[in-house]
């Protein structure tokens, strides 16, 4: 059930009268069915600013400034299909914030790095982070299908130099018997092929001390159409395999969306959502509620909100802890558990992934531990002695 997406379709809000120009050959390419083909939209991406403002009304001045992207850290690029969910009518459009290049972007702020989390300093080999005993962070490309202007990784990403080299990313696993969990990061796995996709996954599964491998991706959100029924199939075969999914906002849930999350679920690829908090674009209860209950609709577990990174040109995305501890105290005992992700920051410099929750601790004694539930209510928990 795929719906064209004409100007005609797209929300109007207040007496806002703006709406995407819908190139020719998008047209053509949904009533031909070619629109539905991931290849054709990856191809398809608009990737520069001459397209860009055909296409999006009224380009803010901030937006401009970046025309010639030389400045900018990251490329630019978005799937068509992505695209056609940005309204114009919406200032704080979430597909506009996090994927049009601004001059904010060139701002930098006190803290900022540009490789937040510590990862090359955990790179024993190159394109492999491991940072944590029994696991590791596998980046397999450079490119994604479009490019978050708050990513983490920017430093890497969308640059075409990472070339890791996999014989020795093979060898150094197999040398690492304590390493039971493989993630496939980047960059974006899943804009490679079944034909290139598939014998990496087998070589990882030769590996016996190997038990689960894991993708992270934006792909079914960005360009869902990857998704296709050969495609979980291929991966089905070298279950257990689980995939992370990086969702920022409820207006990703379409029915394209939809389709394919059920598709990988169908597949018995378990689901986990990785969401990145930003300013004006997902920072409020309500939001991230609404958000999770769609997830949770798609058999995805609503899994990590990460408090965003202090990447360099991106401070104009960062809110700050409070909200975070507001967002999950407004969803603890309110919502079903399943629904809340844990709330992290990558510890600066390395830490890795940190939890924070908001204090349900009044008091605790040797005997006692006074305990306050969702609805700040005061309960006594006695224990027994040390
Ligand atoms: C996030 C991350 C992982 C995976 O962490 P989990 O909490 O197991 O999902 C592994 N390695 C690195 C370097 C990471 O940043």
């Amino acid at each position: 059930m795929n719906t064209l997406m004409t100007p005609s379709a797209l929300p109007i809000a207040g007496d806002c009268d703006k709406s995407l120009a819908i190139p020719k050959h998008w047209l053509e390419a949904q009533l031909s069915g070619q629109w539905h083909d991931w290849r054709w939209q990856f191809r398809n991406r608009v990737q520069s600013y001459g397209e860009l403002s055909a296409i999006v009304p009224d380009l803010l001045e901030k937006e401009l400034a970046m025309r010639s992207l030389t400045d900018a850290n990251l490329p630019f690029a978005i799937t068509p299909y992505y695209l056609t969910l940005l309204d114009p009518c919406d200032p704080n459009d979430p597909v506009r914030l996090t994927m049009i290049p601004s001059s904010d972007e060139l701002v930098k702020s006190p803290h900022e790095l540009a490789d937040p989390c510590g990862e090359d300093a955990h790179m024993p080999v190159d394109g492999l982070v491991h940072r944590y005993p029994d696991r590791v962070l596998f980046l397999l490309t450079d490119t994604c299908a479009v490019y978050c202007r708050y990513c983490t990784r920017s430093r890497v990403v969308g640059s075409h130099t990472l070339r890791p080299n996999l014989e020795e990313i093979y060898a150094y696993l197999e040398a690492h018997t304590e390493i039971r969990d493989v993630l496939l990061s980047g960059g974006d796995p899943l804009i490679f092929s079944e034909e290139k996709l598939e014998p990496i996954i087998a070589r990882l599964r030769q590996i016996k001390h190997i038990d689960i491998i894991r993708v992270g991706t934006k792909i079914p959100i960005v360009m869902p159409q990857r998704i296709t029924d050969s495609f979980v199939s291929m991966l089905k075969q070298y279950h257990p395999f689980y995939m992370s999914i990086h969702i920022i906002h409820p207006n990703e849930i379409t029915p394209e969306v939809t389709t394919a999350l059920n598709r990988l679920a169908d597949a018995g690829i378990p689901t986990f959502s990785q969401t990145v908090l930003l300013k004006d674009i997902n920072d409020d209860p309500q939001t991230i509620k609404t958000l999770v209950h769609a997830l949770l609709r798609c058999r995805v577990k609503p899994y990590y909100l990460y408090q965003c990174d202090p990447v360099e040109g991106t401070g104009h995305f960062r809110t700050r802890v409070e909200s975070g501890l507001q967002i999950i105290e407004n969803l603890r005992g309110h919502t079903t558990g399943y629904g809340i992700p844990s709330y992290v920051i990558d510890g600066p410099g390395g830490g890795g992934k940190i939890p924070l929750s908001p204090s349900y601790v009044v008091e605790q004694d040797t005997d006692k531990w006074v305990l306050r539930n969702y609805n700040h209510q005061t309960f006594t928990y006695h224990q027994p002695d040390p």
